[in-house]
């Protein structure tokens, strides 16, 4: 497991979660949802994410990145790999992984 983002608030760790959830990335939130659920964690101010699998770690980290630099207000694509039609908020093809061009 390793620390990959500190996020700016609990929202948005939440949205970190659930983009990476959808590349089969597994994260934690360390944070204040936490608080009392998982132990003896500290409580943060600002939630941390974690990657499950260390395997996962680069591409997490592109996908944040990515993510990070977001424009919600995209349109659906298609990847020039394999053709699949791809949501805005992703920027890896889910069927080849192959990055929006
Ligand atoms: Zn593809």
């Amino acid at each position: 497991m390793r620390a990959l983002y500190q996020s700016k608030d609990a929202v948005e760790a939440q949205l970190l979660k659930d983009y990476l959830a959808g590349y089969r990335i597994q994260t934690l939130v360390h944070g204040e949802f936490m608080c009392g659920a998982a132990g003896e964690l500290p409580v943060q101010p600002f939630p941390e994410l974690w990657v499950l699998e260390e395997r996962d770690f680069e591409r997490a980290k592109a996908l944040v990145e990515h993510f990070l630099s977001l424009d919600v207000s995209g349109s659906a694509w298609r990847c020039a790999s394999c053709g699949e039609l791809n949501e805005a908020q992703f920027h890896l093809c889910w069927s080849c992984s192959a990055l929006q061009q």
